[in-house]
């Protein structure tokens, strides 16, 4: 699943929700947000090959991580 699709199946699921659900929604959406394919290393732009190769929240941090890291991963699980 993209990164996008990943944001849409959330946004599907929120349509209707409760406002504790909706707020629940958000708060993952959110989450989803940072945890996004990296398109730039510091200042300088990822060329498109490898612009899915690094999650860019987790390398900000310090991590070498791929995309999707260990938290998309889990919550594409969780959502099916
Ligand atoms: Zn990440």
């Amino acid at each position: 699943m993209t990164h996008d699709e990943l944001l849409k199946k959330i946004d599907r699921r929120s349509v209707g929700a409760s406002l504790l659900d909706s707020l629940a929604w958000k708060s993952l959406r959110a989450v989803v947000e940072l945890h996004k394919p990296a398109t730039f290393i510091g200042e300088i732009p990822l060329p498109k090959e490898l612009s899915t190769v690094l999650c860019d929240y987790c390398f900000r941090l310090g991590y070498n991580v791929k995309y999707p890291c260990e938290n998309i991963w889990v919550i594409e699980k969780e959502l099916g």
